[in-house]
């Protein structure tokens, strides 16, 4: 920030994991919050977050932290966003925006409108970043640099403070896009629902053939089962969450993933090669897109660099 005043005067963050603790980092170093409050559901998290010095005061009540904020962002499981909402609700100055982080968009929606006061600006987020690590220590900074940030605000929610999210998030590196929450859901299925599930199962199923698992799988995973390894290694109660909360749109897409995994096992059934030699061209000029957008490098070892930041960028 240039001037003097910051962006916003008291952040309230209520959950202080990966998410959160990033947020608290990136929003010191660039300066866009006078006051840092932070709230999470353990003393445990909470004492450590203030080892870290993440905040300027720390409290176990939410409504604690969030009572008179100017902004508050919920980064808790997104299962668990309604009960965040309902313990707020009441303290909530006029004119705050509330804000989340949440995988999901049209059942946070569900979840927390109702018990929001209709003063407050709802604008819920989703930075499109991440690592498989989770806590207040997994954090940092930079995890928003170059990565999307998707807003989906209530069609109440005054465009001034829609404005205002949206420099806040690009006041961490962040690129901002608005769109529905059922667009968002139906794109992120599409996107990262689903690719984590395919890593989830196939992971999994090496598991269950153990005999394997013991020996081969492991010493040969950098022939592909690696990368879906790091990806099956993410939060067991956000993912839970995520597809419990996107039951519909992660239905829709698997149906479409299903069929299109049998046309494959035909074609490799009748020697097909046409079909697959198509398919892996259309699927290599994808990913050249992706880097071009600036979303991947095109480094070897899917440009993950083993240091803490970028390792396993992946996107939720
Ligand atoms: P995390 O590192 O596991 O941190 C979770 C935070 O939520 C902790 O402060 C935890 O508190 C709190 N929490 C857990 N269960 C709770 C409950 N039942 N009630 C209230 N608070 C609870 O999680 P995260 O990765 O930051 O994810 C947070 C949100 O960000 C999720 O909604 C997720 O969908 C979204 N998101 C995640 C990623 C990713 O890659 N991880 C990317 C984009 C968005 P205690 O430790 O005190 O129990």
């Amino acid at each position: 920030m240039t001037d003097d005043k910051p962006l916003i005067g008291r952040l309230a963050l209520v959950g202080i994991g990966l998410i959160g603790s990033s947020i608290a980092r990136a929003a010191r170093v660039n300066g866009l919050a006078g006051h840092i409050a932070i709230s999470t559901r353990r003393q445990e998290t909470l004492d450590r977050a203030a080892e870290l010095g993440l905040g300027d005061s720390y409290h176990l009540d939410a409504a604690e932290a969030a009572k008179d904020a100017d902004l508050v962002i919920v980064s808790v499981p997104v299962g668990s966003s309604g009960a965040v909402a309902e313990a707020i609700g009441p303290v909530l100055k006029a004119g705050a925006i509330v804000s989340d982080v949440g995988s999901v968009k049209a059942s946070v929606v569900r979840q927390m409108q109702p018990y929001l006061p209709s003063h407050v600006n709802f604008i819920p987020a989703h930075p499109v970043a991440g690592t498989e690590h989770s806590g207040p220590d997994a954090g940092f900074a930079e995890l928003f640099q170059n990565r999307w940030c998707i807003l989906t605000p209530v069609p109440e929610a005054d465009p001034e403070a829609i404005d205002r999210l949206a420099a806040f998030w690009r006041g961490m590196g962040a690129n901002v896009e608005t769109m529905t929450p059922e667009h968002h859901d139906l794109v992120l299925a599409v996107t990262s629902h689903v690719p984590h599930l395919i890593a989830y199962n196939i992971v999994g199923t090496a598991d269950d053939l153990e005999a394997v698992t013991q020996s081969e799988v492991m010493k040969f995973s950098a022939g592909g089962f690696r990368d879906f390894t790091r990806i099956a290694a993410s939060d067991p109660t956000m993912w839970r969450d995520v597809f419990l909360h996107n039951k519909e749109a992660v239905i829709e897409i698997l149906g479409r993933f299903t069929e299109d995994l049998i046309a494959l096992q035909r074609a490799i059934r009748w020697e097909q090669g046409d079909i697959l030699f198509d398919l892996f061209t259309r699927t290599r000029a994808i990913r050249r897109g992706i880097i071009e957008a600036g979303q991947e490098t095109a480094a070897p070892d899917f440009g993950r660099p083993h240091g803490k930041p970028a390792e396993g960028d992946k996107s939720a």
